[in-house]
């Protein structure tokens, strides 16, 4: 079972219309998400959460998708979209769910089945890869600290997770800002095993991202 948040603005991205119905090589990113992910052998349904006010322009869209969907209001965070997704599934506490960024179309189906596999000996996986950049800590327009690379991870998704273990994370800290899911199964104590992928694997955040993304896929042969 998949959960889709695809209720972000995109703000960063555009001005007005969800990021997730945009298109990207004449395809909606959603789509290329959903596509991938049944690709991937290891998904045959997902809920995806979206945009508040735009049920049509989503239900229009997912005529399209290659397996069954069902729609769900998102909310005002990341993180409510997925809780109202992951309740809106209906999955058993010991199925396996798997999180997707609907703004991330260009996941490797086999690094998918990765994740989904790993998280089913773990319990709960996630995808990344390791940071390419130095990474230094600033305040107020200066550096305060390098943090050294080695033992970083820049975090992805899929993530994939024992249903009721994301449950329970989510109702163990409800107000906490957070921009993925792991965090807060690292904090309820919960191990997550890793999955390193490809850097391809990229968020469709700036104008520029789908630039890359459409350059990648022309590359890719599709
Ligand atoms: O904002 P950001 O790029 O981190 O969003 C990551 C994913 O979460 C996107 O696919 C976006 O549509 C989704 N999202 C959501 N509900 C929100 C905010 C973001 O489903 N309230």
């Amino acid at each position: 079972m998949a959960l889709v948040p695809a209720a972000g603005l995109g703000t960063r991205f555009h001005e007005g219309g969800p990021k997730a119905l945009v298109l990207l090589a004449g395809k909606p990113l959603l789509v290329h998400v959903l596509e991938r992910l049944h690709a991937s052998g290891r998904v045959t349904e997902a809920v995806v959460a979206y945009q508040p006010g735009s049920e049509e322009a989503f239900r229009a869209v997912l005529a399209a998708a290659p397996l069954p969907v069902r729609l769900v209001s998102g909310g005002v965070e990341r993180r409510d979209s997925v809780v109202a997704a992951l309740e809106a599934s209906g999955a058993a506490d010991d199925a396996l769910v798997l999180v997707h960024d609907a703004a991330r179309p260009l996941v490797d189906p086999i690094e998918v089945a990765a994740v989904v596999d790993a998280a089913a000996t773990h319990g709960a996986a996630i995808a990344g890869h390791a940071m390419v950049d130095t990474v230094k800590r600033i305040k107020g327009g200066k550096v305060v600290e390098t943090v050294p690379r080695i033992d970083l991870l820049s975090a992805t998704t899929p993530q994939v997770f024992r249903a009721g273990l994301l449950r329970k994370a989510h109702a163990k800290a409800p107000e906490a800002i957070v921009t993925d899911d792991a965090e807060l199964v690292e904090r309820s104590g919960g191990s997550v095993a890793v999955v390193l992928t490809s850097r391809w694997n990229l968020k469709i955040t700036y104008p520029e991202d789908l630039t890359w993304a459409e350059a990648w896929l022309a590359r890719a042969g599709g």
